[in-house]
């Protein structure tokens, strides 16, 4: 299967597990971060999690990204067991259940989360 992963311009989240300890995590390693197994899998996120904090950017940290702010920003925690940062709508709240789409800011590719439709 092929993994989508967005920071290569899928329109996916990839994360990578441990086959040895079971640790999952987000930022791409050639080792498991817990018990060192240099065999790390790759694996595709669902993209749903739930809301752990969320921040909005006032002052965008380049030109690129001014035209955009206001924007949110949230730490999520997702069901496979990995945090990451992104975009995110601003009526989210913590501990509200999201799904992750993807948006096109300044010719980059971006996760951004939102409310799961009820
Ligand atoms: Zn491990």
């Amino acid at each position: 299967m092929q993994i989508l992963d967005w920071t290569k311009g899928g329109e996916g989240i990839a994360y990578q597990s441990c086959p040895a300890c079971k640790a999952v995590w987000y930022f791409r390693r050639t080792f498991c971060p817990q018990c060192g197994n240099t065999e790390p899998l790759e694996r595709q996120a669902s993209g749903q999690g739930v809301v752990h904090a969320l921040t909005v950017v006032a002052r965008a940290p380049s030109e690129a990204l001014r035209a955009h702010a206001p924007y949110a920003i949230a730490l999520i925690d997702t069901d496979e067991g990995f945090r990451m940062m992104a975009h995110a709508a601003a009526d989210l709240a913590v501990g509200e259940r999201v799904q992750c789409r993807f948006i096109r800011i300044a010719g980059c590719l971006l996760p951004s989360f939102e409310k799961i439709p009820t």
